[in-house]
C-alpha cells in the first residue's frame, strides 16, 4: 500500500517550499543544489520559498554560518521568500527559537501510545547492539522500556534518570511512499525512532515533521539520503493527523568516483569556494540545475537563465541518478557566461571579484576605465574572474616599476635591442595613437625595413610593454597604456638590454 496522501501527479497549487540546513561551517554545495529546484517549483506555482535554519544540535553550531548561507543563496540568485533574516508570517524560523512547539506534539504521542519513554543508558544501548551484532539477531531497539512504568523500569539493569522519547514503530509500518522524482519509493522498515532527546530538545525526526506542519510546507525537496527517513516522517504525521506533504528526494551530488560529494575530501563542496574562485552565480547556478535536470535554452542549449528553468520545470523530468560533479563543466559554463556578458559589467564584476579577494584595491576611476577599455581583450579567453588579474595587472602597474619576467628575458634573440631601438623611432612621433596605427607602423619598420620575421619583430616590444611573452593583444594594449607610457616602457626596457 502506498501512504502518500497524493500518490498522483504534483499539484500545481501555489507550493511552498523549503530548504533546512545546519549552520554547522561552510554552507554545503548541497544547500544551493536544494535551494534551487525549491525556488524552481514555488516559483512555477507561484507559491513561496523558505530557509529554515535546523540549528539544534547546539555543539555542532558555527558562528556566521547562518550568515554564508543567506549571503550565499543571495549571491546566487535564490534568496528566500521567507526566512530567519526576511521574516514572514511562519516565524521563527530558527529551530532553536522554536523548542516550546515540540513539547505538545510529544505528548499527544505518548497519550495516544505512539510513542514510549526510554531509560535505556549509552552503555546498555552499546552492550545491546554488540550483542545483536555478535548473534545476528537482527538490529533495532530491543524495547527494554517498552510498557514500563519508570519505577519498574528503574530496577534493572542500564538505567539513566534522563529518558528519551521513541516512536513505537508498528509491525504493519507503510514502507512504500509516492515520490514526485521516483515515483513509489520502498524503503527499509525503520528502528524505533528517538524523538525527544535526553535534554529536551527534539531530533531532526520530529523537528522536521513539526516544522514543515506548522510553516505549512506543501512540497518536501530534500537529497535522496532521507528516503530511509521518510517512512518514519509520514508515520508521525499519519499520528498526529496533519497532512503528508509531497516528497522529492534528489540525486545526490557525486565526485566523478561515485563517491558522494564531501567538504572533507571535495573543495568544491563548499559554496563559497566558488565564489572565492571567480565562478559567476549565473553560470553555478546553471551547472546545478543540469546536474539534475535537461538543458532547457533557447534551441535546446545548456545555457538557460533561471526564469527559462522555472518556466520548464516539471517534476517528472528530473533526473533519478546521481550527477557526477563536473568541475570541468562549470568551467565551460563560466567562460560561456563570461563571453555573452557586456563588457563594461564585466569588468565591473572583475573589479568587484579582486577587490573582494583582496588581490587589487579599490581602483580610482582613471584605473577603472583602464580596466573597463581592456576587458574586451581578455573576454575571450577568460575562464574565472580571479584570471583577469594576472592577464591585466601589467596595465596597471606604474611604467617605472612594471616588472620583466627573466624568463621573457632569457628568451629574447640577439635582434632584441635593434627592434627596440628601431620601434622607439617610429614610435615617438606617431599619430594617431590606435592599434591599427601602431601596428601598421611596427610593421613597415620592423617587418618590411629590418627583414625581421612578425614573430621575431614584435616579440622584444611585447616584453619591453608587458614584461612578458604571453599577454593579452599587443597593439590593443598599447593603445590602451596611451604614447607616452608606451614609450616610457620601452626606453626603459632597452636599458636593460
Ligand atoms: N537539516 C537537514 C540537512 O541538513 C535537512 C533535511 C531535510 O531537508 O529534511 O540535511
Amino acid at each position: 500500500m502506498s501512504i502518500a496522501s497524493d500518490p498522483s501527479a504534483a499539484s500545481h497549487a501555489p507550493a511552498r517550499t523549503r530548504v533546512a540546513p545546519s549552520p554547522t561551517g561552510d554552507p554545503h554545495v548541497g544547500t544551493a543544489y536544494m535551494a534551487l529546484f525549491d525556488v524552481a517549483w514555488a516559483r512555477r506555482t507561484g507559491g513561496r520559498f523558505v530557509l529554515r535554519i535546523e540549528d539544534t544540535d547546539r555543539v555542532r553550531l558555527v558562528e556566521g554560518s547562518e550568515q554564508q548561507i543567506y549571503d550565499s543563496l543571495d549571491w546566487l540568485g535564490l534568496a528566500p521568500d521567507e526566512g530567519p533574516q526576511r521574516g514572514g508570517p511562519y516565524g521563527p524560523y530558527r529551530q532553536s527559537e522554536r523548542l516550546d512547539t515540540y513539547r505538545p506534539y510529544v505528548e499527544r504521542l505518548l497519550a495516544d501510545g505512539h510513542a514510549y519513554y526510554c531509560w535505556c543508558s549509552a552503555e546498555r544501548l552499546a552492550e545491546m547492539r554488540e550483542r545483536q551484532q555478535k548473534d545476528k539477531s537482527g538490529s533495532g531497539y530491543d524495547r527494554l522500556c517498552y510498557g514500563k512504568t519508570r519505577e519498574e523500569r528503574a530496577a534493572l539493569p542500564g538505567f539513566t534518570d534522563t529518558p528519551v522519547v521513541r516512536m513505537l514503530i508498528p509491525d504493519d509500518v507503510p514502507l512504500a511512499f509516492h515520490d514526485l522524482v521516483r515515483g513509489e519509493v520502498r524503503a527499509p522498515r525503520p528502528d524505533d525512532q528517538v524523538i525527544l532527546k535526553a535534554d529536551g530538545y527534539p531530533t531532526y525526526h520530529l523537528a522536521v515533521v513539526v516544522d514543515d506542519h506548522e510553516m505549512g510546507i506543501t512540497t518536501v525537496v530534500r537529497g535522496e539520503e532521507w528516503i530511509s527517513s521518510t517512512p518514519k516522517h509520514i508515520l508521525l504525521q499519519q499520528w498526529l493527523g496533519i497532512p503528508v506533504p509531497q516528497y522529492a528526494h534528489m540525486p545526490l551530488l557525486r565526485n566523478s568516483d561515485k563517491s558522494k560529494i564531501s567538504k572533507r575530501r571535495n573543495p568544491a563542496a563548499r559554496l563559497l569556494w566558488f565564489r572565492e574562485q571567480g565562478y559567476l552565480p549565473e553560470a553555478l547556478r546553471n551547472f546545478l540545475q543540469l546536474l539534475a535536470y535537461p538543458p532547457v535554452g533557447d534551441d535546446g542549449s545548456e545555457i538557460a537563465t533561471l526564469e527559462q528553468f522555472v518556466d520548464s520545470f516539471d517534476w517528472s523530468r528530473v533526473n533519478t541518478t546521481g550527477p557526477i560533479f563536473d568541475v570541468q563543466k562549470l568551467d565551460w559554463l563560466n567562460g560561456a557566461y563570461i563571453r555573452a556578458m557586456d563588457p563594461d559589467l564585466l569588468a565591473d564584476r572583475i573589479i568587484e571579484h579582486l577587490v573582494e579577494r583582496r588581490v587589487w584595491s579599490e581602483p580610482d576611476a582613471d584605473r577603472r576605465d583602464l580596466v573597463r577599455r581592456a576587458t574586451p581583450l581578455i573576454q575571450e579567453r577568460l575562464t574565472l574572474l580571479g584570471e583577469a588579474a594576472d592577464k591585466l595587472d601589467f596595465l596597471l602597474v606604474d611604467d617605472a616599476t612594471l616588472e620583466v619576467q627573466q624568463a621573457a628575458l632569457d628568451k629574447l634573440g640577439d635582434d632584441a635591442a635593434r627592434v627596440v631601438d628601431a620601434s622607439i623611432g617610429v614610435l615617438e612621433g606617431l599619430a594617431p595613437w590606435d592599434a591599427a596605427t601602431i601596428q601598421a607602423a611596427l610593421r613597415a619598420t620592423l617587418v618590411d625595413d629590418l627583414g625581421l620575421k612578425p614573430k621575431v619583430a614584435f616579440g622584444p616590444v611585447r616584453v619591453g610593454i608587458t614584461g612578458r611573452q604571453v599577454s593579452p593583444p599587443l597593439f590593443e594594449s598599447m593603445e590602451i597604456l596611451g604614447h607616452d607610457a608606451a614609450l616610457t616602457r620601452l626606453r626603459r626596457f632597452r636599458e636593460l638590454l
